[in-house]
């Protein structure tokens, strides 16, 4: 029997597991598929507090597991939790194939890359079309060729100053005229000579299905209407998150959009099961803000832990 299972290896979930184990918890982390989470595939995070220069966001999470570690968090490196029975304490997570019961849950899964929804996107995956700059953009096919950012936000704004170091032209087609993104990264785009935004524009298909190879997109003006064809060798789609919380569907808690409700802190409707980080964060959704829900989680399952005993 596990007191505490911690699912997901972000900020949030690093940070839970390392108070749970400093709380003598010894905690499981459910690493998943992507060890570190999101922020493993940034480059360098200049908003995390303490980091003078900033600092390399894999190094980060690789810190953050190790101080986890350190305490004597039990970690399951790229594992699935695969299902979960919420029904009765002591609940029941499938890893793995295997059987795990344990007293509480901090839920911890983040949140994955919004695709654009149209057909020739996901026929292009792997073929030109990809979700991450500083993972691809190196890439020889990208090599001194026009490249494709889609998105408005401070992701967008990243993968296309990312992108600057190989494309020959990176354009960035956003469905507004004006950047969602923070103002220092906006400055830093606008002001960049081989960043050129393409305002007003929705990416309607890529091309080429036929050639299954990436070579322009076609675009419509979201205000006149007027198609056109931009030549390019890749497109990275960097337009936002959307929660990985499918499996807790109709079990706790979300809301329209999937994020998971929060309420008195980190708890769910489901009394020893609490959540922290992207996956029920939609406002906020920075590094340090998924370190300190992960606290909070930390936190308030050591008390009901303690509670249960007393
Ligand atoms: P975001 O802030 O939600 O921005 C998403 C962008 O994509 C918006 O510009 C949005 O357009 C556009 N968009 C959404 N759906 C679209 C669709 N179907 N087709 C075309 N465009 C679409 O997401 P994000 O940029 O991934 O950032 C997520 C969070 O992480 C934010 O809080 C951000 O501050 C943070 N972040 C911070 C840093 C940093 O500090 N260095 C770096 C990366 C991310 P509209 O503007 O029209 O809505």
């Amino acid at each position: 029997m596990e007191n505490v299972i911690i699912i997901g290896s972000g900020c949030a979930g690093w940070t839970a597991a390392l108070y749970t184990a400093r709380a003598n918890l010894s905690p499981v982390v459910v690493t998943g598929k992507q060890i570190g989470g999101l922020l493993t595939t940034t480059t360098i995070v200049e908003n995390y507090p303490g980091f003078v220069e900033g600092v390399d966001g894999y190094q980060l999470m690789v810190n953050m597991q190790q101080q986890a570690e350190r305490f004597g968090a039990k970690v399951k490196l790229g594992s699935q939790m695969e299902a979960v029975d919420l029904s009765e304490r002591p609940f029941k997570v499938t890893i793995d194939g295997e059987m795990h019961l344990t007293k509480a849950i901090i839920i911890a899964t983040g949140a994955g890359h919004r695709h654009l929804g149209i057909e020739s996107e996901e026929i292009l995956k792997e073929d030109g079309v990809t979700y991450c700059a500083t993972c691809d953009g190196a890439w020889p096919r990208y090599r001194n060729k026009p490249l494709v950012v889609v998105g408005g936000g401070d992701s967008a704004c990243e993968e296309a100053l990312y992108l600057t170091r190989f494309g020959s032209i990176i354009y960035l087609i956003h469905r507004r005229d004006e950047l969602r993104a923070s103002k220092i990264m906006a400055e830093r785009v606008l002001a960049n000579p081989k960043i050129k935004p393409v305002w007003n524009s929705v990416v309607t298909e890529i091309l080429d299905v036929t050639k299954k190879d990436v070579t322009g997109v076609r675009l419509k003006n979201a205000v006149t209407g007027e198609e056109s064809v931009l030549d390019c060798a890749g497109v990275f789609v960097a337009i936002g998150l959307v929660p990985n919380t499918q499996m807790f569907a109709g079990v706790i808690d979300r809301d329209e959009s999937g994020y998971i409700i929060p309420n008195h802190g980190s708890k769910t409707n489901v009394e020893g099961v609490f959540v922290a980080g992207d996956c029920a964060d939609k406002h906020y959704r920075q590094a340090i803000t998924a370190a300190g829900m992960g606290c909070m989680a930390a936190i308030d399952c050591e008390r009901f832990l303690a509670s249960m005993e007393g």
